[in-house]
């Protein structure tokens, strides 16, 4: 059944799509050079709240998160949500109880045919055996982040445009709230601060990617809003 599977799905790499041996490693010979030198050594911020990502922005893991968004290929998300509950595990745990997502619109559902983040929090939250639960709603079709560049811009866009429609499933519980990449980290910080209005005890994020990597971090313009220092290692939660 396996290798009739196998042939019909021939396993592909998440990151680039490059074809797998058969029950071989997770990702392609490339990748898997590439990864190491992508993962995060630490822990950055959204907003206000400690957010873990599992890696830079850049290189495989940029590729197979637009693949993810654009090119219907959601099958990326089984094995991206195991990263970020690894990262979550290893830079969060004890602080959250419960896991949910940054939703897309409903407009953006219907004609993506999935919300990829909440494909990414279920797959992460299989690992602890919990289900993602689907706490907010995206109230205002805004337009996409990556298409706006200023910071200041970014939150003003994302203002307000999260809501949680039954308080009483959020009240006095701990979430780890889960999108796909943190890039000036206002998304998480506008969703985990409609959390905590409808009186969540607290909110923890993370996401698959965030950031860049130290060589690419010149040719970014959005670094300096992740890290303390464009090339520095992500900053530890609790300093200024
Ligand atoms: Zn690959």
């Amino acid at each position: 059944m396996t290798a009739l599977l196998d042939l019909l799905f021939p396993p592909r790499c998440p990151f680039c799509g490059a074809l797998l041996e058969k029950s071989g490693p997770m990702a392609c010979p490339a990748c898997r050079e590439a990864l190491p030198g992508l993962s995060v050594p630490g822990l950055g911020r959204a907003g206000e709240y400690p957010c873990a990502v599992a890696f830079f922005y850049d290189g495989p893991v940029r590729t197979g998160v637009r693949a993810l968004k654009f090119g219907r290929k959601a099958w990326r998300a089984e094995v991206f949500g195991r990263c970020i509950a690894q990262a979550a595990a290893e830079y969060l745990a004890g602080e959250f109880d419960a896991v949910t997502y940054v939703p897309v619109s409903w407009q953006r559902k219907l004609s993506r045919g999935f919300d990829q983040a909440q494909l990414l929090a279920r797959s992460a939250a299989a690992c602890w055996g919990v289900p993602a639960e689907p706490a907010l709603r995206k109230i205002r079709h805004n337009r996409a982040q990556a298409s706006l560049d200023d910071p200041a811009r970014r939150a003003q866009n994302v203002r307000g445009v999260y809501a949680v429609p039954r308080p009483e499933r959020v009240a006095l519980r701990r979430f780890l709230l889960i999108d796909d990449v943190c890039t000036t980290g206002s998304t998480l910080a506008s969703a985990a601060g409609a959390l905590m209005e409808a009186g969540a005890a607290g909110v923890v994020c993370a996401a698959l990617a965030g950031g860049h990597a130290p060589q690419e971090a010149e040719q970014s313009r959005q670094t300096q809003n992740f890290f303390e220092k464009a090339g520095q290692p992500l900053a530890k939660i609790g300093e200024p």
